[in-house]
């Protein structure tokens, strides 16, 4: 989320009411009830002096739950009963469009999207890891000592020591960690994921259940689903699973428990106020090139807290506060501009589809209907004094409403990014893109009153961006209604992956600085994104030019010295400019599938003529071209 956005997020929470802060307020009293559970959920998280006095105590409270599901269930049970929280567990199961029959949905079974340390990276760093293994001795140590505390112990004698009962066994911590990172280095890396062709493996719920003998994922299935047994399941990397099952096989109970216990206070040790998590929030700042003790302001941390807990309803009072009809009308026209230009050139391709599909108009819920999301939130349960209580009910209602959706078919005006949101995406089984309000904000989208070059030079390009990974190397393998075929020929395949290799080869030459020497940008991982930001700039180009010669741009007064060309160049850079600590740029470069922002500006126009010409460059000539 961006500042401005998040400040006008907070204007609105802090306000009284939706009638204050809307343009064109028709209030109704689903508004009235929506809107004051948005608040009581803002001022839960605001609340401190609650948060304080509560301490630990919600979080123990998971802890003692798991603890009794292991002992009595065993580590199946342990792992539902994860998963149904949202904690991260060696496997992930979720439900989505099955690329083959983008219509239905299917049981998707995938190493965890995260394992602890932000990349594989991390584990090979031996004084990380044993700040990492102290990190999490010292805070189970501590919320384990609360419990007692409190009255209500957790009886963990097999994690202690023989002689000293207070104390824990470092040697269990040491094993933990060790085990971590033999997980974590056995997931496939991230461009694997980015491939379509690798991860659809159909499996059976047979098969399935035979990689981990250690746990029924069958079972944990059959909970999920209410009893619904899914004909296939999708598994990602079942040489994941492979390598996963030998290492449970080689670990103590005691180990892969202590693990489980620390994935929950990962996850939820920094919604609670007590010093027992503090080393976790010092360990997570070291990551991030963070000063130990640092903190963001309260308020930043609740208006990201609401929109993972109500993103919908959040979503309503943004768009109602920036929105105008004028502003969607014009942004609908540049993406219509920018698909004609798509089109255009795909006649010339015989590989490219014969359309991209019209923009899906609404979503579900209807944001701009209270009474739809009054419904749609009707089970999570907020209260004004119980930030982390409100988060489990959010968290454990999204899986609920992720796994109902099996059986029936996919809605595919379903979005997943909340309105705020800065960014844009291409959902490969639906092809469609997707481009929230908060996007259309400046510096990405100004309106009818800046001339028009500075939101096609931001917004298009993005739109355009987001369109062209139909054409990159996972939007190829769909068609047009979004299934997932080989419906390239050979000759065609092999023009594109000759392309690629540039692309590859460009982007595997620009590098970051960092105090130990500059580390080179991924080709393969980011080739995708690469070649939606080459895509994506030249239609927006070509689409503002078109639109220039139906009814021209004006300067910008005080900008006279550059040629509306140039402008719409320079807006495009501004768009990407930023700054960001080393220790985050070094994570996203190993696995963030976009090249770092400033080589997004330098790599898209070296690959564009149009950028070439409007700066007079000796050479037209693009570096990298698809299309
Ligand atoms: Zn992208």
């Amino acid at each position: 989320m961006g500042k401005e956005g998040r400040l006008l997020l907070k204007h609105i929470l802090e306000s009284s009411g939706p009638h204050s802060t809307s343009f064109s307020w028709l209030s109704s009293s689903s508004d009235e009830k929506i809107f004051a559970k948005m608040k009581d959920g803002y001022n839960a998280c605001l609340d401190e002096k609650s948060l304080h006095s509560i301490g630990p105590q919600p979080l123990i409270d998971i802890l003692r739950e798991l603890n009794h599901v292991y002992s009595t269930h065993s580590l199946t049970g342990a792992i539902y009963f994860l998963m149904s929280i949202g904690v991260e567990t060696p496997f992930t199961l979720s439900v989505g469009a099955d690329d083959k029959d983008p219509d239905s949905n299917v049981v998707v079974l995938a190493p965890p999207y995260s394992f602890g340390l932000p990349s594989k990276q991390h584990y090979n760093q031996t004084t990380l890891l044993d700040f990492y293994k102290e990190t999490a001795r010292v805070a189970l140590e501590a919320l384990l000592e609360e419990a007692d505390d409190i009255g209500a112990p957790i009886s963990l004698s097999s994690l202690h020591l023989p002689e000293i009962v207070d104390v824990l066994n470092r040697k269990i911590f040491n094993d933990m960690v060790d085990y971590e990172s033999r997980i974590a280095l056995s997931a496939p890396d991230p461009d694997y994921v980015q491939d379509v062709n690798k991860t659809y493996n159909i499996r059976t719920l047979d098969e399935v259940e035979a990689y981990i003998p250690a746990i029924s994922v069958k079972a944990i299935i059959g909970n999920l689903t209410n009893g619904i047994k899914p004909s296939k399941i999708i598994v990602w990397s079942p040489d994941y699973l492979e390598s996963l099952a030998d290492i449970m096989a080689s670990q103590k109970h005691e180990v892969i428990y202590t693990y489980l216990m620390w994935k929950v206070i990962q996850s939820y040790g920094l919604e609670v106020d007590s010093p027992a998590v503090e080393p976790l929030r010092k360990f997570n700042n070291k990551l991030r090139g963070m000063q130990p003790e640092a903190k963001s302001e309260r308020w930043k941390t609740c208006v990201d807290a609401v929109d993972g807990i109500l993103p919908w309803i959040l979503s309503r009072f943004f768009v109602e506060r920036t929105f105008s009809e004028e502003a969607k009308d014009f942004g609908d026209k540049i993406v219509h501009d920018i698909k004609n230009q798509f089109v255009a050139k795909l006649k010339h391709s015989a590989w490219m589809t014969e359309s991209v599909r019209q923009l899906a108009a609404d979503k579900s819920p209807d944001i701009t209907n209270a009474e739809d999301l009054s419904y749609y939130y009707s089970n999570v349960t907020i209260h004004s004094d119980a930030h982390f209580a409100n988060r489990l009910s959010s968290t454990r209602n999204d899986i609920k409403r992720t796994w109902a959706k099996l059986g029936h078919p996919v809605d595919r005006d379903e979005w997943i990014m909340s309105a705020p949101t800065i960014n844009g995406y291409y959902n490969a089984p639906g092809n469609e893109i997707v481009l929230p309000a908060g996007i259309m904000q400046a510096p990405y989208f100004y309106g009818l009153t800046v001339p028009s070059y500075l939101s096609y030079g931001v917004f298009g390009a993005i739109a355009g961006h987001e369109l062209s990974h139909a054409f990159d190397p996972t939007g190829a393998s769909y068609d047009q209604n979004g299934n997932f075929t080989d419906w390239w020929d050979d000759s065609t395949l092999t023009a594109f992956e000759r392309k690629s290799q540039c692309f590859i080869k460009q982007y595997e030459n620009y590098t970051i600085p960092t105090k130990d020497g500059p580390i080179a940008v991924n080709g393969k991982l980011t080739l995708g994104e690469n070649i939606a930001d080459a895509g994506g700039v030249i239609a927006a180009f070509q689409a503002w030019r078109e639109n220039e010669k139906r009814s021209a741009d004006l300067l910008l007064p005080g900008l006279a010295n550059f040629t509306k060309e140039q402008i719409f160049f320079l807006a495009y850079g501004m768009s990407w400019c930023d700054k960001s600590r080393e220790e985050e740029a070094i994570d996203r470069i190993h696995t963030d599938p976009h090249s770092p922002n400033a080589l997004r500006i330098k790599g898209t126009t070296a690959n564009s003529r149009d950028f070439r010409k409007a700066f007079h460059c000796a050479a037209e000539e693009p570096v990298c071209e698809l299309w």
